[in-house]
């Protein structure tokens, strides 16, 4: 599946928002929103200076763009995500919410196992993970309850997995999750909520546009 390849805090700077994107660094002074708090592009300073509100359709647009980014999503998965959440029952923002968090690739970087999802996407595409014993390299392979996800045996004696097995901290993993830090391997436990998801998102814009 295709994914994003081009430069990632310009990402950030369009949302006007730290999207934590490149793990360490987003907690850093190196962060390029603590240094340029402006869009990129010609007119970016502009924007700051701007007093006009902002219409419907442009905060429809840049919170769909924002859920898309933080999950690393292309305009066509992420509407086939869409599809799905309005089909299930229930709210269907929540229902996105919920499906993007439980992708392989999601999951992978909400354990620990690596800083960003970008990180825990390549890492399950270099074939490092196991589904219930099977070698899994889909980053978007949607984890059920039950499910066991753990480092692959051949990985495990690689440094940086042994350095990560330092720093996992089973608290710390979602409450759906159940990590085991001395195996390095966890259990789905249930489904994620909507209070799962800590990051400020207003899903009610991405359906709003989307049903425009
Ligand atoms: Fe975004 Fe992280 Fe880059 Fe800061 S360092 S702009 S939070 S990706």
């Amino acid at each position: 599946m295709a994914r994003y390849t081009g430069p990632v805090c310009k990402l950030c700077r369009r949302e006007r928002q730290k999207l934590f994107l490149k793990g360490e660094r987003c907690f850093s002074p190196r962060c390029a929103l603590e240094r340029r708090d402006y869009p990129p592009g010609m007119h970016g300073q502009m924007a700051r200076f701007r007093r006009r509100r902002p219409s419907d359709y442009h905060r429809q647009l840049r919170e769909k763009q924002k859920v898309r980014r933080i999950y690393g999503v292309l305009e066509r998965q992420f509407r086939r995500y869409f599809r799905e959440a309005e089909r299930q029952p229930g709210l269907t923002g929540e229902n996105l919410l919920v499906l993007l968090e439980r992708r392989l690739d999601n999951v992978v970087y909400r354990l620990g196992f690596a800083d960003s999802r970008a990180q825990a996407r390549q890492l399950v595409q270099h074939g490092h993970f196991t589904v219930n014993g099977r070698r899994t390299t889909i980053p978007s392979y949607l984890v059920r309850p039950g499910d066991v996800i753990a480092v692959r045996e051949g990985s495990r004696k690689r440094t940086y997995f042994k350095d990560r097995a330092q720093v996992l901290d089973a608290q710390r993993a979602p409450r759906w999750l159940s990590l085991e830090p001395e195996t390095l391997s966890a259990r789905v436990v249930g489904t994620p909520e909507r209070a799962d998801v800590d990051i400020p998102i207003n899903e009610q814009l991405v359906v709003e546009y989307y049903s425009r």
